[in-house]
Protein backbone atom coordinates (compact mmCIF):
# COMPACT_ATOMS: atom_id res chain seq x y z
CA UNK A 1 0.00 0.00 0.00
CA UNK A 2 1.08 3.37 -1.02
CA UNK A 3 4.67 5.09 0.46
CA UNK A 4 3.97 3.43 4.19
CA UNK A 5 7.32 2.25 5.38
CA UNK A 6 5.56 0.26 8.11
CA UNK A 7 2.69 -1.19 5.36
CA UNK A 8 6.14 -2.25 3.19
CA UNK A 9 7.54 -3.69 6.58
CA UNK A 10 4.61 -5.42 7.29
CA UNK A 11 4.36 -6.83 3.56
CA UNK A 12 8.19 -8.28 3.89
CA UNK A 13 9.25 -5.63 1.50
CA UNK A 14 11.43 -3.60 3.22
CA UNK A 15 13.89 -5.43 5.94
CA UNK A 16 13.18 -5.24 9.47
CA UNK A 17 14.05 -7.16 12.47
CA UNK A 18 10.78 -9.00 13.06
CA UNK A 19 10.51 -10.39 16.68
CA UNK A 20 6.79 -11.74 16.26
CA UNK A 21 4.30 -11.82 13.65
CA UNK A 22 0.70 -13.27 13.69
CA UNK A 23 -1.78 -12.68 11.16
CA UNK A 24 -2.98 -9.78 12.09
CA UNK A 25 -0.15 -8.11 14.11
CA UNK A 26 3.78 -7.57 13.13
CA UNK A 27 6.56 -6.75 15.91
CA UNK A 28 10.27 -5.58 15.07
CA UNK A 29 13.38 -4.18 16.55
CA UNK A 30 13.11 -0.28 16.39
CA UNK A 31 15.72 1.21 14.26
CA UNK A 32 16.54 3.78 16.88
CA UNK A 33 16.06 1.77 20.13
CA UNK A 34 15.96 4.12 23.38
CA UNK A 35 16.02 1.03 25.41
CA UNK A 36 17.51 -2.44 25.98
CA UNK A 37 14.21 -3.71 24.44
CA UNK A 38 12.64 -1.21 22.14
CA UNK A 39 10.04 -3.00 19.94
CA UNK A 40 7.35 -1.66 17.53
CA UNK A 41 4.04 -3.43 17.20
CA UNK A 42 2.12 -2.94 14.40
CA UNK A 43 -1.44 -3.80 13.07
CA UNK A 44 -0.84 -5.10 9.36
CA UNK A 45 -3.86 -3.35 8.20
CA UNK A 46 -2.70 0.30 7.74
CA UNK A 47 -4.22 2.94 10.16
CA UNK A 48 -2.93 6.46 10.34
CA UNK A 49 -3.08 6.87 13.86
CA UNK A 50 -5.07 5.96 16.60
CA UNK A 51 -7.30 8.52 15.58
CA UNK A 52 -8.75 6.42 12.48
CA UNK A 53 -9.84 3.34 14.60
CA UNK A 54 -13.07 3.07 14.31
CA UNK A 55 -15.73 2.00 17.61
CA UNK A 56 -16.09 -1.30 15.46
CA UNK A 57 -12.60 -1.90 15.47
CA UNK A 58 -12.73 -2.14 19.90
CA UNK A 59 -11.58 -5.96 19.14
CA UNK A 60 -8.65 -4.82 17.10
CA UNK A 61 -7.25 -2.30 19.72
CA UNK A 62 -8.20 -5.02 22.56
CA UNK A 63 -5.98 -7.56 20.57
CA UNK A 64 -3.38 -5.17 19.97
CA UNK A 65 -2.73 -4.62 23.66
CA UNK A 66 -3.10 -8.02 24.55
CA UNK A 67 -0.43 -9.10 22.14
CA UNK A 68 2.02 -6.25 23.67
CA UNK A 69 1.70 -8.33 27.02
CA UNK A 70 2.53 -11.48 24.83
CA UNK A 71 5.51 -10.04 22.98
CA UNK A 72 7.00 -8.61 25.91
CA UNK A 73 6.83 -11.79 27.86
CA UNK A 74 8.61 -13.66 24.96
CA UNK A 75 11.32 -10.80 24.96
CA UNK A 76 11.91 -11.70 28.85
CA UNK A 77 10.89 -8.26 30.21
CA UNK A 78 6.88 -9.14 31.48
CA UNK A 79 8.74 -9.92 34.85
CA UNK A 80 10.81 -6.53 35.59
CA UNK A 81 8.28 -4.21 33.89
CA UNK A 82 7.79 -2.69 30.49
CA UNK A 83 6.29 0.43 29.26
CA UNK A 84 3.90 0.90 26.11
CA UNK A 85 3.08 4.70 24.14
CA UNK A 86 1.33 5.02 21.14
CA UNK A 87 2.43 8.50 20.03
CA UNK A 88 -0.39 10.37 18.15
CA UNK A 89 0.09 13.50 15.91
CA UNK A 90 2.15 16.37 16.29
CA UNK A 91 2.18 17.10 19.89
CA UNK A 92 2.31 13.63 20.77
CA UNK A 93 5.48 13.18 18.50
CA UNK A 94 4.09 10.37 16.06
CA UNK A 95 6.82 10.81 13.04
CA UNK A 96 5.54 7.28 11.06
CA UNK A 97 1.86 7.79 10.24
CA UNK A 98 1.12 3.83 10.65
CA UNK A 99 -0.52 3.21 13.95
CA UNK A 100 2.33 1.32 16.22
CA UNK A 101 2.56 1.03 19.63
CA UNK A 102 6.07 1.07 20.97
CA UNK A 103 6.91 -1.40 23.85
CA UNK A 104 10.20 -0.87 25.64
CA UNK A 105 11.66 -2.34 28.66
CA UNK A 106 15.29 -3.63 30.18
CA UNK A 107 15.78 -0.80 32.02
CA UNK A 108 13.94 1.62 34.55
CA UNK A 109 11.69 4.38 32.54
CA UNK A 110 11.23 7.73 33.69
CA UNK A 111 8.14 9.52 34.13
CA UNK A 112 7.15 12.15 32.82
CA UNK A 113 8.24 11.21 28.94
CA UNK A 114 9.92 14.60 28.05
P1 LIG B 1 6.88 7.56 16.32
O1 LIG B 1 7.83 8.71 16.55
O2 LIG B 1 6.04 7.20 17.50
O3 LIG B 1 6.07 7.75 15.06
O4 LIG B 1 7.80 6.29 16.13
C1 LIG B 1 8.32 5.89 14.92
C2 LIG B 1 9.46 4.97 15.25
O5 LIG B 1 9.75 4.23 14.11
C3 LIG B 1 10.74 5.67 15.67
O6 LIG B 1 11.11 5.27 16.99
C4 LIG B 1 11.76 5.22 14.61
O7 LIG B 1 13.03 4.98 15.16
C5 LIG B 1 11.13 3.95 14.09
N1 LIG B 1 11.44 3.60 12.71
C6 LIG B 1 11.35 4.40 11.62
N2 LIG B 1 11.68 3.70 10.52
C7 LIG B 1 11.95 2.44 10.92
C8 LIG B 1 12.34 1.25 10.25
N3 LIG B 1 12.53 1.21 8.92
N4 LIG B 1 12.55 0.12 10.99
C9 LIG B 1 12.38 0.14 12.32
N5 LIG B 1 11.99 1.23 13.02
C10 LIG B 1 11.79 2.37 12.33
ZN1 LIG C 1 0.89 1.66 6.58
Amino acid sequence: MNDCIFCKIAAHELNAEIVYEDEEFLAFKDIKAVAPVHVLLIPKEHLGSLLDVEARQSDLVARLLLTAAKVARQLGVAEDGFRTVINTGDNGGQTVHHLHLHLMGGRFMNWPPG
